[in-house]
């Protein structure tokens, strides 16, 4: 790094010099301003002195050095990470909707609430559920509300039931949440094809069991073929059957959850509907459920009265408040403007095009990268690297480093758990065969490059400005200046 990339790789604070100012404000900070002495600050705020050209330069150099969807492939399984319209931003920057109070009263908010009501029951209909609610921010607080909303109708029963079973291809959001909601979790092993094993639900299900939680397809990219089977256990055993819907990118048009009786789901609507994410958010979720359970659904409840939309929080046997009004309104709306877009024709061109963009991936790459399933994939596959690169000592780690040389974002590794070496590649619809093609054309340089210069790839990646950290200790203890 030259002594000019240095400068630009230095925070903001370390810019700083006395002085510079981007904005001059015709009061000087010194003169008395008509506010009680109590309240002003006795010393002036550490905030960085920079010209207001310094930091746009330092926020458009910081941007570039981002991975993006708008810049690259970006094929990280399980998230969907796919393109967003930019008609979504335009719509959810309308500024009856952006500059909504989160507590407005009804009269001032029936254009979101009747989003609200609209939504849900496109939603609905689209999974084949009867019920369900948008307030969830994200996938696994759909989860915990959804289990919830479990926890309650045993309650009522008055059944003591405290086992949720999680199959081992679930996602890790999954035992978290049963965990969070109280619930006892019973691991469940899959079988060699990465589906559950009927005979080991069998033996797995028991009086204490609430729910079976399953995420579908599950996080190798494979179908339930059993599903009806699987379900109908459940519920002859007294068990409800939460369905993880965070993938259905790969079913949407194509297969509707509540046909084949799931009690719960969820969608990801920051995934499957579009909207970029990652980072922790923002995201938003749709929680559905079949009839029996919509009494526990939390309030309010979005409602039509004649030709008003309500909030009716009087529901006696609801799980109660789980976020604030109006939740991630700017993520819905991104979705419902998606939703909008696409009809149910182009909804199965989605999850058909999504599957073979995955498989197209799986059939180039298996040959050298094998595959963890021998069956076709749904949205996104599952490879590992081939023993004689693992035998050099070459991880999954070093492919994925290596990828960002090449200008891709790497795709989800070690994930899932019980595939040794993971890597998860789910390219989304949205990508067309020209970027499949280099994304694997880069793959089989890699492959060559760890047969024939494994240092290359133990150093990548070479581009970047940042080389290998230690990711435990970034975690536990975050320096963000170098
Ligand atoms: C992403 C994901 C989740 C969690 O969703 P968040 O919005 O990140 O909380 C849960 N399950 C599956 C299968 C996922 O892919």
């Amino acid at each position: 790094m030259n002594s000019i990339e240095k400068f630009e790789m230095k925070l903001s604070i370390e810019k700083s010099k006395d002085g510079k100012r981007g904005v001059h404000f015709k009061r000087s900070i010194e003169e008395k301003l008509d506010i009680d002495e109590k309240y002003l600050r006795k010393t002036t705020p550490k905030l960085p002195q920079m010209s207001e050209f310094d930091v746009v330069r330092h926020f458009t150099r910081l941007s570039k050095l981002n991975f993006s969807i708008d810049t690259h492939f970006y094929p990280l399984g399980s998230c969907t990470m796919k393109y967003n319209p930019k008609i979504n931003e335009e719509t959810s920057s309308l500024e009856g909707f952006s500059k909504l109070h989160p507590y407005s009263l009804e009269e001032c908010a029936q254009g979101i609430l009747e989003i609200f009501y609209d939504a849900k029951e496109r939603f609905c209909k689209i999974c084949g559920m009867d019920d369900g609610t948008l307030w969830p921010s994200a996938g696994a607080h759909s989860e915990l509300c959804g289990i919830l909303i479990a926890r309650k109708y045993f309650e009522l029963k008055k059944e003591d039931r405290d086992e949720i079973i999680v199959p081992d291809s679930a996602h890790g959001t999954n035992p978290a949440t049963a965990s969070m909601a109280g619930f006892k979790t019973i691991n469940m092993k899959s079988n060699s094809d990465g589906e559950i094993d009927i005979e080991t639900l069998k033996k797995t299900l028991n009086p204490k069991t609430a729910v079976l939680m399953l995420t579908l397809p599950n996080t190798l990219g494979v179908f339930e073929s059993k599903i009806e089977e699987i379900v109908k256990l459940c519920h002859d055993n007294g068990t409800l059957v939460y369905m993880d819907g965070a993938n259905m990118n790969a079913l949407i048009g194509i297969v509707k959850p509540g046909d084949f009786d799931v009690d719960i789901m969820h969608l990801n609507l920051h995934k499957t509907f579009s909207t970029p994410h990652g980072g922790g958010g923002p995201g938003s979720g749709a929680i559905l459920v079949k009839k029996h359970l919509s009494e526990f659904l939390p309030i309010p409840i979005v409602e039509k009265d004649g030709e008003k939309y309500i909030l009716n929080e009087k529901k006696p046997n609801t799980i109660g408040r789980i976020k604030s009004e109006f939740t991630n309104t700017a993520v819905l709306l991104r979705a419902y403007t998606y939703l909008l877009m696409h009809g149910p024709k182009e909804f199965k061109e989605i999850s058909e095009n999504a599957i073979i963009n995955a498989n197209y991936i799986k059939s180039k790459l298996e040959k050298i990268y094998p595959a963890y399933s021998k069956k076709y994939c749904m949205h996104e596959c599952v490879l590992t690297p081939p023993k004689e690169i693992l035998e050099k000592g070459i991880k999954t780690l070093d492919i994925a480093k290596r990828l960002l040389d090449y200008g891709f974002h790497a795709p989800t590794i070690y994930f899932p758990l019980i595939v040794h070496e993971a890597i998860m590649i789910e390219p989304t619809e949205t990508e067309n065969k020209e970027t499949l093609d280099s994304f694997i054309e880069a793959m089989i340089k890699i492959y060559k490059e760890a047969k024939e210069n494994p240092d290359t790839l133990k150093n990548a990646p070479h581009t970047m400005p940042v080389k290998r950290i230690d990711e435990v200790k970034a975690a536990r203890e975050p320096n963000l200046r170098w």
